[in-house]
């Protein structure tokens, strides 16, 4: 059994020390209580898990304290897949909900499985999710300060390997921040969270630089034909290059290779496989 989170990338960690320990903290008891449910559950019920309790930590940009969009709303993403069944499962800016990876576990349920904007709200309300606001003061301080200029990226995600052996992937966001209303993240899409019977990957970083890599797909792809999980990172990673991507990845594969790596090494993340790290 393993389990690996990120707490997507934070331009407050480089400059503000306090911040970043919290977080680390933060990533440390989260990865811990991750591990223990994995004792006892799915790895599919085990990304949810998580992810929630990232989502619920106001230090990360998904959830609670997400990012604002250039019109003053906060839209969430979030995306859930089973490796077992490969079923991918999602929300795209969707809103007033506490946890988008809820409505996300939902939907695995469903034939139409990917639902955005008034649909995905509509949805959730149907399915007795209460309205939430998720912001935060701090956030509304940022928005109102204008900062659309800094990198403020925070995304989360979880890759686990149960006791069966099957994999899953979960990633949840509220975006690059100050984006335009409709911008649509990498996060609920294949390219930003992907599993299936060999691997699973979640990333952060920039959206478009993302999906233009379809990195998530392409990396667990990579693994399927036979490639090592750190070299399939490494090659997808390097792909990117020609036009400055800005990706970080968490994977595990089903026989154990568990790898994270970043186009800029400001990624905060902690795995838990008997012993936890906590790292950057
Ligand atoms: N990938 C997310 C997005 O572009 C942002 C992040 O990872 O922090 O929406």
């Amino acid at each position: 059994m393993k389990i690996i989170i990120h707490g997507g990338f934070f331009s407050e960690s480089l400059t503000n020390q306090e911040v970043k320990q919290a977080k680390q903290e933060a990533l440390s008891g989260i990865v811990q209580l991750g591990y223990k449910h994995l004792q006892t559950h799915t790895a599919l019920e085990t990304v949810v898990y998580t992810v929630r309790l990232l989502e619920d930590c106001e230090l990360f940009n998904a959830g609670t304290g997400s990012q604002i969009q250039s019109d003053g709303k906060i839209r969430l993403s979030a995306a859930l897949m089973d490796g077992k069944t490969q079923r991918f499962s999602g929300v795209i800016n969707i809103e007033d909900v506490k946890n988008p990876i809820c409505v996300a576990e939902k939907l695995q349920q469903y034939d139409d499985r990917v639902l955005s904007g008034k649909g995905a709200c509509d949805f959730a309300i149907e399915n007795g999710h209460a309205y939430y606001n998720p912001e935060t003061p701090q956030r509304r301080r940022e928005y109102e300060q204008k900062l659309s200029d800094s990198i403020r990226l925070g995304t989360v995600g979880c890759v686990a390997l149960d006791m069966h052996g099957n994999l899953a992937a979960a990633t949840s966001t509220g975006g690059k921040g100050f984006e335009m209303p409709g911008r649509v993240s990498d996060s609920a899409t294949t390219a930003g969270n992907y599993a299936n019977a060999f691997a699973g990957v979640s990333c952060t970083g920039v959206g478009e630089d993302i999906v233009s890599g379809s990195v998530a797909a392409k990396i667990v792809t990579r693994v399927t034909d036979g490639m090592p999980l750190m070299a399939a990172t490494e090659k997808t990673l390097e792909e990117m290059k020609p036009y400055d991507g800005f990706a970080g990845i968490i994977g595990i594969t089903a026989d154990g290779q568990i790898y994270h790596s970043d186009t800029h090494p400001y990624m905060v993340w902690a795995l838990h496989d008997g012993e936890v790290e906590v790292f950057n």
